[in-house]
């Protein structure tokens, strides 16, 4: 059962069942003192009297307890003719539990209730745990009681020998940690509340340094120990593009990142590296100077898009990008015809392509390169685990990596789920761009909506009419699509509005024609689901209207916001919603239009969210913290990181004398799911 249920096989596993809350039955309460706003009390009183009263459903046990301040009615609903056995009118009880008030009388329904013993004067002498325990667990009448009387029994066992110091001592001096027996000892029954905190403290700690241990051990091993191929030099193809046909100026950010990216690649071990940076940041350009780089040391790149719509923006766009250099370039996708595939897999295989943009059809078995030395992952969150492990299979010595995130991610998630990459941030936009204004718009106000826009497509300006996709039901998102459709079209009638439509259910040449006229200016108005989300990038375009804003989710809206904005034009996004939308739903449109920063609203994102359900770390076994939040723990997460790293670096096989004890916690420890490579 225990196994089942809890997933509870050992003695250890029982000490890390942690309590989710202690009740402090250390002091006692007065009758008097409880008052419409109390929770949980604990009282001690001499009981006056008891009766059955009511019949069938509503027969309930009522029984009255006095101590010296008033008088405290206890009510039982269900197993009365126990609890009737333990009564005896006169004698002193003490009891806990969630006070309400009955008839404007003080009330415990189901109190917990015992003998009261005089050596409780002042309550027991230690906090009582409260596990987290499952229904059928309670069903077969093994609840929480049990489950500590188990492990009361357990502590009184151990000794200090079997449950060794597992983080170097100079650690837990400076940082001043309760060592490991006393905190596993009194994280159960803490004898106070300042005791329990201390034990907290240090098992949180615990938890979160030996991820970073690990996390650091893969990360530095690799930066030192790893294979990988080396670019030694910046050359011609560089050179070209970055003197000759690069549009604008860098901006430092950009210039700091490739110069990161440059020194990671030249040292001879591979190079995973998490590239952050806001929507509109540049990272395309990057992207596209480490592939020039890769080809000036003769090896392949390879960049992968989520989407297909995406991976063709890509390819029109570098393309254009490189038509004055000679640069073979090609486009590997799921609709990619026979003829073209065979031509690019054999260009890809004799080394005549260079660069190959794709979706996942590029990690194809079939899909063979000669000589692979980039993969660059562009908006890496719609990308499985799974699916960029497969690349790595493609070279004997493994490509360097480059995953460039779609939205940024909170500081405290990307220590933790991609603690073992390398990471760089672009916190600062191309220069020139005008902060984009958000409102919200109750549907109600569509009319003066729909005259904004026009206003605005009058300009000679480009919209974009966003719908959410359904996730239950792709044939209601469709639906929803076509009617938003219809309505956008009787505001703006062709032949003077010409309006493109995109969806998931189009023959992807169709979806190619209406968004490549789109791009071209040729049409105004984009009426979209979600698939237009990432990497689209139409700079004319100054209006969004975000259809039931409420159903999408922050990240997405910053996401699909970052769509508008991209050029010298004002831009604007207008979020729609009904009237009635959740509470969260509000606050996420709040959050909305008081900030364009993404690192605040991912930040927000995971305090309203939590950890686990940001988009791509969900397999992520780095994130099953039993104790610790990366949520609530930053401060103690920052510490446990600078540690590991400090640690790690000065001593990678951990092999000096104060961080054996460590090394052998580690080696006993079983490998837990998801502590592979992340990447
Ligand atoms: P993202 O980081 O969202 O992928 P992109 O790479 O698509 O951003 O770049 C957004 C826009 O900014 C593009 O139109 C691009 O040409 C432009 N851009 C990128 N870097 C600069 C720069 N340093 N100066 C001016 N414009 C830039
Ligand atoms: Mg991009």
């Amino acid at each position: 059962m225990l196994k089942k249920e809890l997933e509870i096989f050992t003695f250890g596993d029982l000490l890390e069942h942690y309590p989710n809350r202690h009740i402090d039955k250390t002091k006692l309460n007065k009758i008097r003192e409880i008052n419409p706003q109390t929770d949980f009390i604990q009282v001690a009183g001499t009981l006056l009297s008891y009766e059955t009263v009511g019949a069938g459903h509503g027969k309930r046990l009522v029984a009255q307890l006095r101590d010296s301040t008033g008088i405290l009615e206890l009510a039982w609903f269900q197993g009365i003719n126990w609890v009737v056995k333990g009564l005896h009118v006169g004698s002193d009880y003490l009891v806990f539990g969630k006070t309400g008030f009955f008839n404007g009388k003080p009330q415990i329904v189901h109190p917990e209730i015992e003998p009261y013993l005089h050596a409780y004067a002042e309550g027991k002498n230690f906090l009582e745990p409260v596990y987290p325990t499952t229904e059928k667990l309670k069903a077969r009448g093994f609840n929480g009681r049990q489950l500590g009387k188990l492990t009361y029994a357990l502590i009184s066992l151990i000794q200090p020998k079997d449950l060794p110091e597992n983080i170097p001592e100079e650690v837990v001096k400076k940082l001043k940690l309760m060592n490991r027996f006393e905190a596993y000892r009194n994280i159960h029954f803490p004898a106070s509340v300042e005791l329990s905190a201390e034990c907290i403290r240090r098992l949180k700690f615990e938890e979160l340094f030996i991820a970073q241990i690990r996390l650091n051990l893969v990360r530095l091993q690799r930066q030192k120990v790893s294979k990988g191929v080396v670019f030694e030099k910046v050359g011609e193809y560089f050179n070209t593009l970055y003197s000759k046909y690069l549009p604008f100026e860098l901006t430092g950010a950009q210039k700091r990142v490739l110069k990161e990216i440059r020194n990671d690649t030249g040292r001879g071990h591979q190079m995973n590296r998490l590239l952050q940076g806001d929507v509109g940041s540049g990272k395309t350009i990057v992207a596209l100077l480490s592939m020039l780089l890769a080809a000036d040391n003769g090896y392949q790149s390879c960049l992968m898009a989520p989407t297909e719509i995406l991976a063709q923006q890509h390819y029109i766009g570098l393309s254009e990008l490189l038509k004055e250099m000679p640069v073979e370039i090609a486009l590997l996708t799921g609709s990619t015809k026979a003829k073209e595939r065979r031509r690019v897999l054999q260009g890809l295989l004799d080394d005549t392509i260079h660069f190959v943009v794709g979706t996942h059809a590029v990690i194809e078995d079939t899909v063979q390169f000669r000589n692979l030395g980039l993969v660059i992952v562009d908006e890496q969150h719609r990308f499985g685990v799974a699916q960029r492990a497969k690349l790595w299979e493609k070279a004997i010595i493994p490509p360097h990596v480059l995953v460039m995130t779609a939205t940024p991610i909170p500081r405290t998630l990307a220590m933790t789920a991609y603690g073992d990459l390398d990471y760089s941030v672009m916190d600062e936009l191309p220069p020139g761009r005008q902060p984009i204004t958000t409102v919200h718009r109750y549907e109600t106000a569509r009319a003066n909506v729909m005259d904004f826009v026009r206003t605005e497509i009058d300009k000679g300006r480009q919209i974009y009419f966003i719908y959410p996709l359904i996730e239950e039901s792709e044939k209601l998102s469709y639906e929803d699509l076509m009617q938003g459709y219809e309505q956008v079209k009787s505001f703006f009638p062709e032949p003077k509005f010409r309006i493109s439509m995109v969806h998931g259910r189009q023959p992807s040449e169709q979806k190619e024609t209406n968004m490549q006229r789109f791009v071209s200016g040729d049409t105004q108005i984009m009426v979209s689901t979600t698939v237009i989300e990432v990497g689209v990038n139409v700079p004319n375009a100054s209006v969004m209207v975000i259809e039931s804003a409420e159903k999408f989710g922050l990240s997405q809206l910053h996401q699909l916001r970052g769509r508008v904005g991209r050029g010298k034009e004002k831009s604007f996004c207008i979020l729609l919603t009904g009237v009635k939308a959740s509470k969260e739903a509000r606050e996420r449109i709040k959050i909305m239009c008081a900030t364009n920063d993404g690192f605040k609203i991912a930040e927000k994102d995971l305090e309203i969210r939590g950890p686990g359900d940001i988009e791509g770390t969900r397999q992520s076994g780095a994130l099953n913290f039993k104790m610790a939040s990366i949520v609530n723990d930053r401060d103690l997460l920052e510490l446990a990181r600078a540690e590991a790293e400090r640690i790690v670096e000065e001593d990678i096989d951990l092999t000096m004398a104060k961080n054996l004890m460590l090394k052998n916690f580690l080696h006993g420890q079983k490998t837990k799911n998801g502590w592979g490579k992340i990447s």
